[in-house]
């Protein structure tokens, strides 16, 4: 299992998921630098595709 840490800030109640606007629950770090949020709902929908582009997913604990 690998594990990608980065020096993200954490999420908070203003991060929406950039699909449906509800509260972001995964920070996910594109390799080109850009960044996505997703809610629950979106980071199960993209996570597969997410992690088969190299993108660093975080989560809030
Ligand atoms: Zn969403």
């Amino acid at each position: 299992m690998t594990t990608t840490t980065l020096p993200a800030p954490a999420l908070t109640r203003l991060d929406r998921c950039d699909r449906c606007g509800a509260a972001a629950q995964l920070r996910a770090i594109l390799t080109n630098g850009g960044e996505l949020l997703f809610c629950g709902h979106h980071a199960r929908v993209h996570e597969a595709g997410l992690r088969a582009v190299g993108a660093a997913l975080s989560t809030d604990p």
